[in-house]
């Protein structure tokens, strides 16, 4: 790779402490990369430090969900003796006989996956929910907010069920 005073680069930046795009300012000598470069961002000059990432020309980058569902389609090769388990497994869960809230709580968990794009938010009381929102909680798991009950509290379908929680507090 050519260098030259004046090119865009990808640097780290001290300030930023984030990869920006930097301007080279100076050169080392013999073209050996650059010496100092100007952030682009924060307009500071400093010493050119190496990417801490995969520079973003190397690796276009597609977006994590993409990746996922990918990785999800394509999964990687079962080991031979359980190939079958975990698609039986799941199938058997799913066909098994379940309260009415778990059946419930599947069919709005398909539903908020169907709508995608719907960002789960981690409960939190502090935080103020409304009906829809879909929800993670750090015992009970995911979960969708089926109606605010009052100001402060709210019920969120899990997995286990119905639970009233409190939100919006202090
Ligand atoms: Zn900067």
């Amino acid at each position: 790779m050519v260098f030259k005073v004046g090119g865009d680069i990808d640097a780290y930046c001290t300030k930023c402490r984030l990869d920006t795009i930097h301007v080279v300012v100076a050169l080392k000598p013999g073209n050996e990369g650059p010496k100092r470069v100007e952030c682009k961002s924060c307009g500071g000059q400093h010493m050119y430090h190496a990417p801490k990432l995969p520079s973003r020309t190397e690796a276009p980058s597609q977006p994590a969900v993409v990746n996922r569902s990918a990785a999800a389609r394509n999964p990687p090769p079962p080991k031979p003796p359980k190939a079958a388990k975990p698609a039986a497994a799941k199938a058997a869960a799913l066909s098994a006989p379940a309260g009415a809230g778990a059946r419930e709580w599947l069919r709005r968990m398909e539903d908020l996956a169907h709508q995608g794009g719907t960002p789960i938010r981690p409960y939190s009381m502090r935080e103020t929910f409304a009906a829809g929102d879909p929800v993670s909680h750090p015992k009970f798991g995911k979960g969708v907010v089926l109606e605010v009950i009052e100001a402060k509290k709210c019920a969120i379908l899990f997995e286990e069920g119905r639970k009233v929680l409190a939100m919006g507090g202090a």
